[in-house]
């Protein structure tokens, strides 16, 4: 098939990297991912490799050739700046000593010679799932991404565009301080987060909350519930189906989630009042009367003014396997787009 020029997107992971290729009419010419193990374990120079090995993937899966790929967009795991430097503390993704303040972006943009355009993996999902909702009014809207995961990622979308901050971390939406009055049982601890606050939305809502407040003050609840005798990170990981089959303790911990995100959303509508506020993550692939008892309750607690309630909606984050590496490659086309002179093709 004869494309114009394409671009590229990968989502960096842990323990896999995902490509796709987005073409100048806006269509995505893989319908699935293209995952190759990522080696970020072995540091910088084995995972750039992998991530140049990604390119090649996607170039050969679809047959288009190098000469037509104008950008490539990366996102990672953070933390992170803006420009994809990864922290100078080492993350958990990245610990490898080499990965300190290594600038994953401008390595992999130097091995390709082309442009890389990085956004962090929860900016990048926020985006994908904006252009899915919005597609040619991307660029009139806003948007608030939560997604929960083993942390509470996401990211914030004003008029199409990623909202970074001066030091890349604006969005970090896990982190925000959340009001805990009638949130908190009688007597429940502080819950605690692993970046150094309590009582922000990530240490409830998240898979990370569970694990370290939210089920072990529950288990003090219910001392002869099954989950009593596992290691709690095993329980904690079989929380959500208990609450799919009804059970209280694991329903009790998911009402405290959904109102955690509720209240979180409510302060974003009174940051930024955007379009729309989508919630991804586990939770919502989750049985179907499950996911909408959870939505239902996210949204009772989602305290919006009228006219807010009539002009934005609460909805899902679609094909969140994919959302970060599709993200990514509208972020490059969007870069493309913004340029003023025309953007040289690579050199073999
Ligand atoms: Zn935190």
């Amino acid at each position: 098939m004869p494309v114009d020029w394409v671009v590229i997107g990968l989502d960096n992971g842990g323990t896999t990297n995902n490509g796709t290729i987005l073409d100048s009419d806006g269509q995505f010419l893989l319908d699935q991912m293209a995952e190759i193990p990522s080696d970020v374990r072995e540091g910088p120079d084995k995972a750039i490799q992998c991530l140049v090995r990604s390119v090649e993937q996607v170039l050969g899966l679809t047959g288009v050739p190098i000469t037509s790929v104008r950008a490539v967009g990366l996102d990672t795991p953070g933390p992170a700046s803006g420009d994809g430097v990864i922290s100078s503390k080492g993350a958990t993704n990245f610990g490898h000593a080499g990965w300190r303040g290594f600038d994953i972006r401008g390595a992999l943009a130097e091995r390709l010679g082309l442009p890389v355009i990085y956004n962090n993996d929860g900016n990048s999902a926020a985006l994908y799932a904006h252009h899915v909702r919005y597609g040619a009014e991307s660029g009139k809207r806003s948007s608030v991404s939560a997604i929960v995961g083993t942390g509470l990622g996401g990211g914030i979308i004003e008029a199409g565009r990623v909202i970074k901050g001066a030091a890349g971390m604006a969005g970090e939406l896990g982190h925000v301080p959340i009001p805990l009055d009638g949130l908190l049982d009688q007597g429940q601890p502080m819950p605690a987060c692993n970046c150094g606050q309590s009582g922000d939305a990530e240490s409830v809502a998240s898979l990370t909350g569970i694990q370290k407040n939210l089920l072990p003050y529950w288990l003090s609840r219910y001392d002869s519930h099954e989950f009593a005798g596992l290691p709690i990170a095993a329980a904690a990981k079989l929380v959500r189906k208990s609450a799919e089959d009804g059970d209280e303790l694991a329903l009790a911990i998911f009402r405290q989630q959904a109102m955690a995100i509720g209240r979180l959303f409510t302060i974003a509508a009174n940051f930024l009042d955007p379009d729309e506020y989508f919630l991804g993550g586990g939770v919502v692939e989750a049985a179907p009367h499950f996911r909408d008892w959870f939505f239902a309750e996210v949204r009772a607690h989602t305290v919006l003014r009228e006219e807010q309630a009539r002009a934005a909606e609460i909805s899902l984050v679609p094909d969140l396997d994919m959302a970060g590496t599709r993200g990514s490659a509208y972020a490059a086309r969007d870069w493309l787009a913004s340029q003023a002179q025309p953007v040289k093709p690579a050199v073999l």
